[in-house]
């Protein structure tokens, strides 16, 4: 049995019909035998929405309240995810940024991970349960939520995956895996079935939208495989892993 910490971006959750065909892909792994911990992004353009209304108020709102209003995002996709794995008879249990665990440092909107203790998570997985975490978010020693950065949920799935020694992270996007050009752009784009840190950061700074800069830093700081794949194909996708790593370690291929 395998521990699989799986991250679904926004546009995996853009509606809630993709809210619960995501529920389906999660309850699927867990009926593998596998326990399954969950990062979620906002849904769709919710982010982008958010600060659109802020800054309808204020071009220069301040930094505090601002994280306090892009944590909102997050909130709302894990729990209307935790209810649709409900609905389809299987318990989860959702959680905060905070209640995860994410403790961050006070940079408001561009916040580093300092540690993570997820106590609360790893208790709904002995429960049997699937535990939904907010991603892109934290909170500080002053006890007030800070968010990670644009794109910070790929972040949080890593760093929540080595904090509960996981067997791989995946990260589920709407393309099957990482290209050698964007496949929505380029038709002749070919899928790279495995890449190491290095190169994945190589293309993460030369502009690949894929996986953030920082998520595979951290991932290779602590050797976590991640598994870039589609939610909404079944097709193999993509491992970002160390040049030792042996690809038949990795779990739910
Ligand atoms: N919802 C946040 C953003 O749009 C975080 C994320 O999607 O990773 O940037
Ligand atoms: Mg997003």
């Amino acid at each position: 049995m395998a521990l699989i910490v799986q991250k679904y971006g926004g546009s995996s959750v853009a509606d809630i019909e993709s809210v619960k065909r995501v529920a389906r892909r999660i309850i699927e792994t867990k009926k593998k035998g596998n326990d399954v911990a969950v990062v979620v992004s906002a849904m769709g353009d919710t982010t982008d929405e958010l600060i659109d209304q802020a800054t309808a108020i204020d071009s220069n709102p301040p930094a505090r309240e601002m994280d306090m209003l892009m944590t909102a995002g997050e909130r709302i996709s894990m729990s209307l995810l935790a209810m649709a794995i409900h609905a389809q008879g299987e318990k989860a249990h959702s959680f905060t940024g905070q209640q995860a665990g994410f403790l961050t440092d006070t940079r408001y909107g561009a916040a580093h991970i300092r540690d993570v203790k997820p106590e609360r998570v790893a208790n709904a997985l002995k429960a049997g349960e699937v535990g939904i975490v907010a991603g892109f978010q934290g909170i500080n020693n002053l006890g007030d939520a800070t968010t990670l950065g644009r794109g910070g949920s790929d972040t949080s799935a890593v760093a929540l995956a080595v904090a509960l020694k996981a067997d791989v992270c995946e990260i589920y996007t709407d393309v099957d895996g990482v290209f050698t050009a964007d496949p929505r752009i380029v038709p002749t784009a070919r899928r790279i079935p495995s890449i190491s840190y290095e190169a994945m950061m190589e293309m993460a700074a030369s502009g690949s939208k894929v996986l953030a800069l920082r998520c595979v830093e951290y991932a290779q700081r602590f050797s976590m495989p991640i598994h870039v794949r589609s939610s909404f194909s079944h097709r193999p996708g993509t491992l970002v892993l160390s040049e030792k790593a042996s690809l038949g370690s990795i779990p739910n291929m």
